[in-house]
């Protein structure tokens, strides 16, 4: 009998380097047209005006924590009022799932904060690295003068996109030019700075470091969504039987068109994880 013990099960895989290639098309264009729209969205609100007379803020988009009121332009709501925000989560939610058993993993494709920050992330690493294949040489580099001065420009990019967006976020909480005036002379509370730094260092490594790996591993939305989805579900997956084995088709091999379908309920089941 052998006494040979069982590998242990992994739970965990660290990340496999990526370097996805440029493409074009529509799909890509309606990508780069949300990103702007979204990240606009993001960076713009908490610097719009909105009058609402005296001794009242006049941000359009204010969490007055102090006062514990929400002001979302014409509508301001109260905690007693709260009713009105989780009716919209809720609707919101039932949006998602619609949008989702419809087709498919458009929220994580175009619209979520992970995706629309990492794919900022990747054109800034290809504006600085250059395309798939120069990364994959600079990633292979020994770490000389040129790597160090490459790797230094990205890193610091993102780490000022990442300042942006904390920044961004504790406009939301207070007036954004006053706060934007005391956090240059160092006198906003501590929580503003504590609060930029957080957000700084997530945006950094979430969007440049760990990607992919939040949605294997930290994100809960990829275990519902798999629910949401049947045979008449739009979505990109692998098949098997249409792309392997890889590698150039001989003279005279079958070719995948040549492979009988699958039949769509069998094909369908193949979600990728
Ligand atoms: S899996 Fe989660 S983190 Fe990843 S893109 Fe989808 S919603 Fe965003």
């Amino acid at each position: 009998m052998s006494t040979t013990e069982p590998e242990p099960t992994r739970l965990y895989a660290a990340r496999e380097p990526i370097f996805p290639r440029r493409v074009r098309g529509t799909f890509r264009s309606l990508k780069w047209v949300i990103m702007a729209i979204t990240l606009g969205i993001y960076y713009i609100t908490p610097w719009i005006r909105w009058d609402r007379g005296p001794g009242m803020p006049d941000q359009a988009v204010l969490v007055d924590l102090a006062n514990r009121r929400f002001f979302f332009f014409w509508i301001e709501i109260w905690p007693h009022e709260f009713y009105f925000v989780a009716g919209l989560l809720v609707m919101a939610g039932l949006g998602l799932f619609l949008f989702t058993s419809a087709l498919g993993r458009v929220w994580c494709g175009y619209a979520c904060p992970q995706t629309v920050w990492t794919d900022l992330f990747i054109q800034v690493e290809r504006w600085i690295d250059g395309d798939r294949n120069a990364q994959v040489r600079l990633y292979d580099a020994p770490w000389d003068a040129r790597k160090i001065r490459l790797r230094a420009e990205k890193w610091l990019s993102w780490l000022l996109i990442a300042l942006l967006t904390g920044g961004a976020w504790v406009f939301y909480f207070a007036d954004a030019p006053t706060l934007f005036m005391d956090l240059l002379r160092g006198q906003a509370h501590p929580a503003a700075y504590i609060t930029i730094a957080i957000m700084t260092a997530t945006t950094f490594f979430f969007g440049g470091f760990a990607r992919e790996q939040i949605c294997i591993y930290a994100c809960p939305w990829p275990r519902i969504q798999a629910a949401m989805m049947d045979e008449d579900t739009l979505t990109v997956a692998y098949r098997e039987w249409r792309g392997e084995p890889r590698g150039k088709i001989l003279k005279g091999e079958a070719t995948k068109s040549d492979v009988p379908p699958v039949p769509r309920a069998t094909a369908s089941t193949a979600w990728p994880a």
